[in-house]
């Protein structure tokens, strides 16, 4: 029989898993259990509608058996199965969800130390078996399949394929466990003890019965009466685990280790939850949820990977993994489980979109999440700041989204960086600390709170010791622009040429007749700037851009960013600091070296754009400008 070739990236995994000195190879039996789990969950929803299938929900169980004498452990479902396809797809690639991200994580981390730790953290899937398999069969026969198949393999060097016989539908996976060493003992994982206390650790909740037949010991009845009573051995098969699934359990029985621990093997993650919300509704809708918010941004977030959604059960029956509607986009971040017995079971996918009661829930489960987000921001603020680092984003792109339809859902949820108090805070907390005098509320832009601090548009702003706050997101601009006003109060951008404050220091220079200056400026650099005027923003700068009109500077670099020919511009004013030795300076070059003042206009103009962070229309230009000024 041909031998296969492992897909090259599965093959890695496969060594690391055969190699693996990591100290809870245990883990490895939670990962088929979870399988056959998986794979019964679909035959018993198809069994939902076919009635040929001959089988109800109490039939399907799960069925583990230590063979001492050769060594195996086999653990057996009568779930969906496997055809000769999905063996060579599922089980020769990495393809599958778990494996699939654990392998992602891999090749960004090289040391062994950090591969057990993925170990510890996924669900690293069917391969985590080689941790304790010398090798490895699998007999399945699938659902709809006429045939059987057997697939083998002892470790790196592939596996094979072939027909073979088998009754039911189901999959057998048949673990040949590795010889025991000086450090490792595998036959514990033949003993019966150690069997059923790792099913009641990891798969306690798993809603099929998992059963073991077990060897027990009683008194012979023929001796009981006697002083030595005999013992005599006997077999029971006993079903291992509680299945009751942990958000069907009261809040109070369940630790949050536990919860921790259900939502990391469920949901593939790594981080600890933020907040976890277990709900229970009795009413014009009956149903259960436990929903997660993640404290970190999954690596896939931002892309078309990232599905959002939560899985949704029928009274214990797995409807879909991913149920989009019930969760709206400003909150795709949230994870979890929902469990209804509202729902007619064989739904279609089309139909659920409208189903009334999932209609319900879900606008019960967003206004729970924006309730459970804003006692986390006033009660448990580090977590808060934690949560909102991974999925403030997200939020802005909520109240930007849907024409704003979001917005007083979600303003009181955002977090800016406050130039004053120099850490985040809300918009709330940016009102109540408002100078009577302050008309708006500021805001400033830039790649990062230290290039704002640098911006000389500021400084009027800073001296006067108005807050400020930092849009330092391509959406943040977006996102004020699109509340417009925030307890009746409009946001302002530190750049616009109209603060609504005076600067009283300059007033000296204003009074001084400078339009020939202006003037001269304005015909040296011509159509590059729309106006140039006398600044009353600048303290210690010399110059600055603002932007006149309602485009600014960061929307001109964000619409050019994503559509380079969009020719999107905003309007320059040039603001010159008219008491600034340089401007002086140039002034007085007007009368003696007319050149060289066009060179000191061009120059200044130069200065403002990088300071604004746009880009110089001719670099090496303003470098030869500036050594022929040295
Ligand atoms: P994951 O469970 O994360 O998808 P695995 O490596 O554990 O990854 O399994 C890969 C795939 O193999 C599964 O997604 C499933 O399609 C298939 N599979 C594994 N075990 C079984 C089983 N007992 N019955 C049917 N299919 C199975």
């Amino acid at each position: 029989m041909a031998k296969m070739q492992f897909k090259s990236e599965s093959k890695r995994l496969l060594d690391l898993m055969i190699n693996s000195i990591y100290t809870h190879k245990e883990i490895f039996l939670r990962e088929i259990i979870s399988n056959a789990s998986d794979a019964i969950d679909k035959l018993c929803f198809i069994a939902l509608t076919d009635d040929k299938l001959g089988m109800t929900g109490s039939d399907f169980k799960i069925e583990i058996k230590p063979d001492k004498d050769a060594r195996t452990l086999t653990v057996s479902d009568n779930g969906i199965g496997m055809d000769k396809n999905d063996l060579e797809n599922n089980l020769g690639t990495i393809a599958s969800s778990g494996s699939f991200k654990f392998k992602q994580e891999l090749s960004e981390k090289e040391d062994k130390q950090d591969d057990i730790d993925i170990i510890g953290q996924f669900g690293v899937g069917f391969y985590s078996a080689f941790m304790v398999a010398k090798e490895i069969t699998v007999i399945t026969k699938k659902y709809g399949s006429p045939t059987a198949y057997r697939w083998y393999s002892a470790g790196a060097d592939g596996y094979e394929i072939e027909e073979c016989e088998k009754d039911s539908l189901g999959t057998d996976v048949i673990i040949t466990l590795k010889d025991n060493t000086d450090d490792e003992n595998y036959d514990e994982f033949l003993e019966q003890y150690r069997l059923q206390s790792l099913v009641r650790k990891y798969s306690d909740y798993i809603r099929y019965p998992i059963m073991m037949e077990m060897k027990k010991s009683r008194v012979k009845e023929e001796t009981k009466d006697s002083d030595k009573p005999e013992y005599e051995d006997y077999f029971e098969t006993e079903t291992l685990n509680s299945m009751i699934p942990i958000w069907q359990r009261p809040k109070k029985d369940v630790t949050q280790e536990e919860y921790d621990k259900f939502y990391q093997e469920k949901f593939f993650a790594m981080d600890k939850p933020v907040k976890t919300i277990v709900t229970s509704v009795e009413g014009v809708v009956t149903y259960k949820a436990l929903l997660y918010i993640p404290s970190a941004t999954p690596y896939d977030y931002y892309t078309k990977e990232y599905k959002k959604g939560l899985q949704l059960y029928s009274s214990g029956v797995l409807i879909t993994e991913n149920c989009e509607e019930l969760v709206p986009e400003h909150f795709r971040f949230v994870k979890g489980i929902v469990d209804t017995a509202d729902l007619s079971l064989n739904i279609s996918r089309e139909m659920l979109q409208h189903d009334r009661h999932l209609i319900t829930i879900a606008q019960n489960l967003e206004k729970k999440i924006q309730r459970e987000l804003t006692a986390m921001l006033s009660s448990d603020r580090e977590s808060y700041e934690k949560f909102f680092k991974a999925f403030g984003r997200q939020l802005k792109y909520g109240v930007v989204s849907d024409y704003g339809m979001h917005k007083d859902e979600l303003q009181d949820l955002l977090l800016f960086y406050s130039s004053t108090e120099k850490k985040m805070t809300t918009l709330a907390e940016y009102v109540d600390r408002m100078k009577e005098e302050q008309k708006y509320i500021y805001f400033a832009t830039g790649e990062n709170a230290a290039a704002i601090d640098a911006l000389p548009q500021t400084e009027l702003l800073r001296s006067k010791g108005f807050e400020m706050l930092y849009c330092t997101e391509d959406v943040d601009e977006f996102t004020l622009q699109s509340l417009m006003t925030y307890k009746e109060k409009s946001f302002r951008s530190a750049t616009n040429d109209d603060l609504g404050i005076e600067n009283d220091e300059q007033k000296d220079e204003d009074k001084k007749d400078s339009t020939a200056l202006l003037t001269f400026v304005k015909e040296t650099l011509g159509d590059k700037v729309a106006e140039v005027v006398p600044s009353k923003k600048l303290v210690s700068h010399p110059v600055c851009l603002t932007a006149k009109g309602g485009i600014s500077f960061e929307m001109e670099k964000y619409f050019n960013s994503v559509q380079p020919d969009s020719g999107m511009k905003a309007q320059r004013v040039l603001e010159l600091n008219l008491g600034h030795d340089a401007v002086k300076t140039m002034e007085s070059l007007i009368q003696t070296d007319i050149d060289k003042a066009r060179k000191y206009a061009e120059v200044l103009y130069c200065q403002a754009l990088l300071i604004a962070g746009l880009p110089l229309e001719n670099p090496s230009e303003y470098t030869d400008l500036v050594c022929s000024l040295i």
